[in-house]
């Protein structure tokens, strides 16, 4: 069975983006390969690394999304990344073999640091090493559990690219010792906002959590984005620049002919189509928050599924090391 890594950075609660985009892809792979799901709690500290309880606590709230989502703990290993050693010890090697200019030459890193630039209006001088340095970490928890595969998304494949070539350079001067990952692109395109933005976002403030509750999807759904041409309810639109439209198809409700006809004809208005998107969200994200409810009145076995899914991310990883210690002729004292 080929082995898949994955994971989120803790920061926060997961919403219908991170499903669609990453989670139900990984609900669905979980029964075909050996999956590990990383929940990144040092990679979250270098953007919040003066907010430790913030990380702290999404750590839990990210795992009981997971589990909310259909990840199975019999199928996938959660496991926190600060429990696993080997990861930093590996970085710590890898970071001899990436130049300072290659870092700042990866296109993501070069967007996410112009953001941080505009947000902030933080000249490149005041760019943290560990920000500059993430996508090696990123390598080497991909390398240290001998990742086979790594679903990914469009910006996250020039950090893959950067983790094959630190493989490659790696075995190159050591000796042919590490796997080189494979990144496989998500087929699901990144899911827009309610708000018409090409993206949801935490920070867009246009997120539908999974743990939103009916008054909060009440709320976001009533002020979303629909046809603007159309202001009597009687007016025909055009449901394909509406963000409800986009919704009813992307929770598939099983009315969407019928929701595409009545609004080429006019005989159906907006505020009733929101109703009924607010129902088909509802009944979506009742299962999952069933899910979820279970395992919040259940702590210690969420405590549980972490402390089994790090121990055996970590017995892999102690693995992996071992290799690398004696390729890199680190291995005293070992048999
Ligand atoms: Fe959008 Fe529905 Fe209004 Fe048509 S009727 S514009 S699909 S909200």
């Amino acid at each position: 069975m080929k082995t898949i890594i994955t994971g989120d950075r803790p920061t926060g609660r997961m919403h219908l983006g991170h499903y669609f985009g990453s989670i139900q892809n990984r609900v669905k792979m979980q029964y075909d390969y050996d999956t590990y799901i990383l929940i990144a709690d040092v990679q979250a500290l270098t953007d919040n690394f003066d907010n430790p309880d913030k990380v702290r606590k999404s750590v839990h709230e990210l795992a009981l999304d997971y589990l909310a989502s259909g990840i199975d703990p019999k199928h996938s290993h959660i496991y926190i990344q600060s429990l696993i050693p080997e990861v930093a010890e590996l970085t710590v090697y890898f970071s001899n073999l990436v130049t300072v200019s290659r870092l700042y030459r990866n296109p993501t890193t070069k967007h996410e640091a112009n953001q941080k630039a505009d947000k902030f209006g933080e000249s490149g001088e005041s760019i943290t090493y560990g920000f500059l340095g993430y996508p090696v970490s990123q390598a080497a928890d991909i390398i240290a559990l001998d990742g086979d595969i790594v679903p990914v998304g469009e910006d996250q494949v020039p950090h893959i690219e950067q983790t094959r070539e630190i493989a490659r350079k790696f075995n190159s001067i050591y000796g042919e010792t590490l796997k080189e990952p494979e990144a496989v692109l998500s087929e699901t395109p990144r899911i827009k906002g309610l708000d018409g933005n090409e993206k949801m976002g935490k920070s867009l403030g246009n997120a539908i959590y999974l743990a939103d509750s009916e008054e909060e999807i009440t709320k976001k759904v009533m002020s979303a984005v629909t046809d603007p041409s159309k202001i009597k309810k009687d007016d025909p639109a055009n449901p394909d620049i509406c963000m409800v439209y986009y919704y009813h198809k992307l929770l598939k409700n099983s009315n969407l002919d019928t929701v595409c006809s009545e609004c080429k004809a006019g005989s159906r208005g907006c505020v009733a189509c929101k109703k009924e998107l607010i129902k088909v969200m509802t009944e979506f994200l009742g299962p999952l928050q069933e899910r979820r409810k279970y395992y919040e009145e259940h702590p210690e076995e969420v405590e549980q599924i972490l402390k089994e899914g790090t121990m055996a991310a970590r017995i892999r990883a102690q693995e992996v090391m071992k290799r690398v210690r004696k390729s890199m002729k680190l291995d005293y004292f070992e048999e």
